[in-house]
């Protein structure tokens, strides 16, 4: 297993990752849902319980939609002569859907940096 983990990069290792796939084999899913994670490797049986990632996913998610969206509307809002209330719906529904879009992705990131790392070992 080791030996696996040392002949692919670490960016493939994350691609993978982001993917949702199985971060040692790359074929296998590794969620059965939105966020829920299988208990092995469907195709290699790696299993995913010691890739826990606890609350990195959701961090670095909002990190990540917070500079956007907060980017986007000091760029935009001079050109965007709207009420407050509109302008609300338009930065929060954004917020929020972008968050939700995104999460799976980085969770199955941060579990291939966990897997790539060891730190779960
Ligand atoms: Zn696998």
């Amino acid at each position: 297993m080791a030996s696996s983990r040392q002949s692919m990069s670490a960016l493939e290792t994350v691609w993978r990752g982001f993917r949702r796939l199985c971060p040692r084999c790359g074929e296998g899913r590794m969620f059965a849902g939105y966020l829920s994670v299988r208990e092995a490797c469907a195709v290699c049986k790696m299993a995913f319980e010691p890739l826990r990632s606890d609350d990195a996913p959701p961090y670095f998610t909002l990190f990540i939609v917070g500079h956007l969206v907060v980017s986007l509307y000091l760029l935009l809002w001079p050109y965007m002569p709207f009420p407050d209330w509109v302008h609300a719906l338009i930065w929060c529904s954004l917020t929020l859907v972008l968050s939700l879009a995104l999460l799976p992705f980085i969770k199955g990131g941060v579990m291939a940096v966990i897997f790539r790392t060891k730190a779960s070992q």
